[in-house]
């Protein structure tokens, strides 16, 4: 299974850097994650977007969703998908696509299916579960697995049991981290700093994590050595656009 950042930033583009997207790859199936804005324009280095087989879009909110848009025209003028493109959300995500596109031209660029809370579903090779975040909106976090293994996506979440949950023992955590340790903020669970992910990585017993959607002008070099002062044993990566990571899978036995 591999894993290629199309997009890092959190909240807002960065200087160097769109906004949230992920893609997960095996045995030649695409699944997207987010596709958050700017974030297409990184997803030609990777594959082209008519060869994406499924999209997961965690939430409503423009830097995890606005560059569908740009996909769907892709696909409807410059090249077709073989077959729709899976396209996964929520209803009210779905309702903001529609609003852009008018749903008579949905296929076949998208075929909808709609996540509403804890789902599992299969796509291609991948077993999929989600599980509602906590964030200003309706969020969902995923776990992407291929014969057992694979990683878990928070999406935007500030403290959660039902994510730490989800990410139980996962190979890898792909995990929010948009504010430095230290930045103020009272209210309900939003979004996470260092010490609060920290919390999820022991709880949820993680021993490699990538951080993603650090807020610019935080630094996400300095937010993961705050992350690694808390967490002991678990590796620390830092997702940038466009660099990707391997998560083993074993072969299956040969009979
Ligand atoms: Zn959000």
């Amino acid at each position: 299974m591999k894993l290629t950042i199309l997009g890092s930033s959190g909240s807002y583009p960065g200087p160097q850097s769109a906004c949230s997207s992920y893609l997960v790859s095996q045995d030649g199936y695409n699944f997207l994650l987010d596709a958050g804005n700017g974030s297409m324009s990184n997803l030609f280095g990777a594959c082209s977007p008519a060869k994406v087989d499924a999209i997961f879009i965690s939430h409503g909110h423009s830097d995890h969703w606005a560059d569908l848009v740009g996909i769907y025209y892709y696909c409807l003028f410059a090249e077709r998908p073989l077959k729709p493109i899976t396209l996964l959300s929520s209803k009210a995500v779905a309702d903001l696509l529609l609003e852009q596109i008018g749903k008579e031209n949905l296929l076949p660029v998208f075929e909808l299916k709609a996540v509403d809370g804890a789902d599992s579903f299969t796509l291609g090779p991948f077993y999929c579960t989600t599980a509602r975040t906590s964030h200003s909106i309706p969020t969902f976090a995923i776990r992407v697995e291929s014969q057992g293994k694979g990683l878990t996506y928070t999406a935007d979440t500030g403290e959660s049991s039902s994510v730490e949950e989800l990410a139980m023992d996962t190979e890898l955590l792909l995990a929010e981290c948009t504010w430095r340790l230290g930045h103020s903020y009272s209210g309900p669970p939003l979004h996470h700093d260092p010490a609060t992910l920290a919390a999820l990585i022991i709880r949820a017993n993680v021993k490699k994590a990538m951080i993603t959607h650090v807020a610019y002008p935080n630094d996400r070099l300095e937010v993961a050595d705050q992350l690694r002062s808390l967490v002991g044993q678990c590796e620390v990566l830092v997702a940038q656009d466009t660099i990707s990571i391997s998560i083993d899978i074993e072969a299956p036995p040969v009979p």
